[in-house]
């Protein structure tokens, strides 16, 4: 039977014992944290993680960085002025360590995207995602990735939960684009004049 991982989700955002809890949110870029973050800043405490070593050029990498960093100081000021409900949102950078990326996909280049390099790509960034959650303490870990249509959410939330088990840190269910998810990240994109790529990061995305 297919799982409804957006209902799971709700589930336990619904439990109020969950109110509060640290979430270490793996991020791709700043329009897809939009809605994530939107939809999730009033329940748990956030930190987003930006962590794409995928995206090939340097230039391409900060500006996508500088965006997410600027979308979360904005979220920020928001609800220091009673504009937004929710916890303050923090965030951290990882390693931009291209070619770890490389070094993953050998022999994937080729591959449609969607297929099995991008699902490499996932893993990639989920186990450091889960491996720095769990030592710095949180509650849960996930990634805005299920947000985008192009994504594999199914692929994506079986990686997480894989990893949930290896390193013993729970993984938050989801599928983002789902209760207009993907139409809102636009909206809020648009009010706050985000910088949209058209490729997904790769130098192989950008054929
Ligand atoms: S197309 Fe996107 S998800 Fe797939 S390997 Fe490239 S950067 Fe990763």
């Amino acid at each position: 039977m297919n799982r409804n991982y957006a209902k799971e989700l709700d589930k336990i955002i619904e439990n109020q014992g969950n109110k509060g809890k640290k979430l270490f949110l793996h991020s791709c870029c700043a329009p897809c944290s939009s809605y994530v973050m939107e939809y999730l800043c009033s329940f748990f405490r956030i930190t987003v993680f930006y962590y794409n070593p995928n995206i090939t050029e340097q230039e391409e990498y900060i500006k996508r960085a500088d965006e997410q960093k600027r979308l979360i100081a904005a979220f920020n000021r928001q609800m220091e002025s009673g504009e937004r409900k929710g916890y303050p949102i923090e965030v951290v950078e990882g390693n931009y360590d291209k070619e770890l990326f490389f070094e993953k996909v050998k022999g994937l280049e080729h591959c449609k995207e969607g297929g099995e390099r991008c699902f490499l790509c996932y893993e990639m960034r989920l186990l450091e995602t889960a491996r720095r959650a769990k030592e710095k303490d949180f509650d849960y870990f996930t990634t805005t990735l299920t947000i985008s249509p192009l994504k594999n959410a199914v692929k994506l939330n079986e990686i997480g939960e894989r990893l949930a088990e290896e390193y013993q840190i729970p993984f938050l269910p989801s599928d983002f684009k789902k209760k207009n998810g993907y139409k809102r990240s636009i909206e809020l994109s648009k009010e706050h004049a985000l910088y949209r790529q058209d490729y997904c990061g790769c130098v192989f995305s950008r054929r």
